[in-house]
């Protein structure tokens, strides 16, 4: 059983804004194909205004629900491009799964993380299928909450968590785009992995190690 801490979940952004800083170029390159070149730009600047805000907090004096809060805002404020939005309403629906809780437990960390894909999905309105990062965080939700389901660990929930956001990007390959920018591409955008889909599973392999 493991006890998510503020300051663990503080270290989890920094990392996925690390992450984020080392993709940026692949990023802008797939949203290059399909859309308007932004993408690794927007999630660079989002996950970095995250960390900056991040460091202004004490996590002893804090709780999970706070640092997603502080995540959702900062992400807002720092990204124009409809990653913004979609991003902030999935730390707003963490926070409110976390609520009052000081630390997470395991079941606490596969609610947080199921909340946060059905809050990109509320927001977005996309459904599976039409070429968006909701083909890597539907199924990575469904895998981690089966998982955990039969009895998988925190750990190997992540795994397989990470495993069908993978799967979930690559087949966004063989999708038209009916959401989003790329939507204006039609049959044009197939054969391109969608760059939403992409930096998600960067995410979500980050959560995968600092949570796992
Ligand atoms: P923009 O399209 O405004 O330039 P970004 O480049 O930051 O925004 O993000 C593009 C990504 O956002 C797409 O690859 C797609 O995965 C995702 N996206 C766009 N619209 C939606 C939506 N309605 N629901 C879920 N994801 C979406
Ligand atoms: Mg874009």
């Amino acid at each position: 059983m493991s006890e998510i801490t503020p300051a663990i979940l503080a270290q989890m952004f920094r990392d996925i804004a690390a992450a984020m800083a080392a993709a940026k170029g692949e990023l802008c390159e797939l949203d290059g194909v399909i859309g308007d070149a932004d993408h690794g730009i927007a999630m660079d600047l989002g996950f970095a205004a995250v960390a900056r805000a991040l460091d202004g907090i004490d996590p002893a004096a804090s709780d999970p629900s706070a640092i997603f809060n502080t995540a959702a805002k900062s992400f807002l404020n720092a990204v124009g491009a409809s990653s913004g939005p979609l991003y902030a309403t999935a730390f707003m629906r963490a926070g409110a799964a976390a609520k009052g809780k000081p630390v997470l437990g395991d079941d606490d960390v596969c609610a947080c993380f199921i909340a946060m894909a059905k809050g990109i999905q509320d927001r977005g309105k996309a459904e599976p299928g039409e070429k968006t990062m909701i083909d890597a965080w539907a199924p990575a939700a469904r895998a981690m909450e089966e998982a955990r389901a039969a009895g998988a660990s925190l750990p190997d929930a992540l795994d397989r968590a990470v495993a069908a956001a993978a799967a979930g990007a690559e087949a966004t390959r063989a999708m038209v785009a009916t959401k989003g920018r790329s939507a204006r591409l039609g049959e044009r955008s197939l054969g391109h992995m969608d760059p939403g889909a992409a930096s998600a599973v960067i995410m979500i392999r980050s959560m995968a190690r600092a949570l796992g």
